[in-house]
C-alpha cells in the first residue's frame, strides 16, 4: 500500500495498493492531465532526485520549494511569529533535511492552505510536525487523504495567534483563503496570497483567475468580494505563490488598481 503522489499537481492520496484511477483535481476544469497521460510518483521515489531549496523571501519569512521543479513549481512559506510558526502552504516533498531546517527555525505550530493547488502532502508534514491544518470547509471535498488533524473551518475569517487571520476571499475556489500577517512588511503588514490573488509579471499589479493554465476568468462579483474581504486588512507587501512573485510596497493599493482595471477589461 502506497500513498501514491500526482506528478501533475502534487496531491498526494489515501493509501492504496495501485495507483488512483484518476486525479480529480487535475480533472477539474482548473487543472489539466498532461499530454502524455495521469502518471503518479510516491515520496520516496520523488526524494530521490529532488531536493527542497529553502532561502528567506523576506525577514521571518522562510519560502521552501523543490528543485528541479515538480508539480505547479510553487514554494511554500514558514512564517516565523513569537506564538508559533506558520507553515503557509504546502509542497509535496518532505525530507530529513527540510525537517530539521524547518526545526532548527522552531518547527511547524500549524498548517493553513490557500486552496487545493497546494494541498500536496500536506498529511506529511502534519505527521512529521504534530502540527494542526487550517482548511476552508467550501473545499473540503477536494482533501484525497483523509486525516484527523485536518480542522475544516467555516465562515469568512477565522483568527490564528499573534494577530494572524487566515480570510476567505473564494474566487479561484469557493474556500479560495488569503493569510494576514500584521506584523509582517516591518509593522505595516503583509498578505500570504497564493494564486487567490496573484502576482504578475508586472510586480506593481495581481490578477484573479477562476483557471490560470486554461484562462477561464472570474466575473464581477467575484472580484468584488475579494476587495471586500482584505479590505478591511492594513498591508504594504503581497507574497504570492512561487519564488519571487510578490508586490513589495503599496501593495493594497495594487489590489485595488488591479481590480479596477480587471473590471474594466471584462465589461467592454
Ligand atoms: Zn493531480
Ligand atoms: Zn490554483
Amino acid at each position: 500500500m502506497e500513498n501514491f503522489i500526482c506528478i501533475q499537481c502534487g496531491t498526494q492520496f489515501d493509501k492504496s495498493a495501485q495507483p488512483p484511477a484518476s486525479c480529480p483535481i487535475c480533472k477539474d476544469e482548473r487543472q489539466f492531465v498532461r499530454h502524455a497521460g495521469q502518471e503518479w510518483t510516491t515520496l520516496g521515489r520523488l526524494a530521490g532526485d529532488h531536493r527542497n531549496r529553502i532561502e528567506d523571501e523576506a525577514p521571518r519569512l522562510l519560502g521552501i520549494g523543490t528543485e528541479p521543479e515538480f508539480a505547479i513549481g510553487q514554494r511554500a512559506l514558514l512564517l516565523q511569529s513569537p506564538g508559533g510558526n506558520l507553515l503557509w502552504d504546502c509542497i509535496s516533498l518532505l525530507d530529513d533535511e527540510t525537517v530539521a531546517e524547518m526545526n532548527s527555525r522552531g518547527g511547524i505550530r500549524a498548517i493553513a492552505i490557500s486552496h487545493p493547488h497546494f494541498f500536496s502532502s500536506m498529511i506529511e508534514w502534519s505527521e512529521r510536525f504534530g502540527a494542526e491544518i487550517f482548511l476552508h470547509a467550501a473545499d473540503r471535498e477536494w482533501a484525497m487523504r483523509k486525516s484527523p488533524r485536518i480542522q475544516f473551518w467555516e465562515g469568512t475569517t477565522l483568527s490564528l495567534w499573534d494577530g494572524l487571520t487566515l480570510i476567505n476571499c473564494g474566487g479561484h475556489f469557493e474556500g479560495g483563503t488569503v493569510l494576514h500577517w500584521p506584523a509582517g512588511a516591518n509593522g505595516k503588514g503583509a498578505l500570504l496570497t497564493s494564486d487567490i490573488i496573484t502576482v504578475v509579471q508586472d510586480r506593481r499589479y495581481v490578477s484573479f483567475m477562476r483557471s490560470y493554465p486554461n484562462l477561464i476568468p472570474l466575473g464581477p462579483a467575484a472580484i468584488r468580494r475579494i476587495v471586500e474581504r482584505v479590505e478591511p486588512s492594513s498591508f504594504d507587501q503581497i507574497y504570492g505563490g512561487w519564488w519571487q512573485a510578490n508586490v513589495l510596497s503599496d501593495a493594497k493599493a495594487a489590489v485595488a488598481r488591479s481590480a479596477e482595471r480587471y473590471l474594466r477589461a471584462i465589461s467592454s
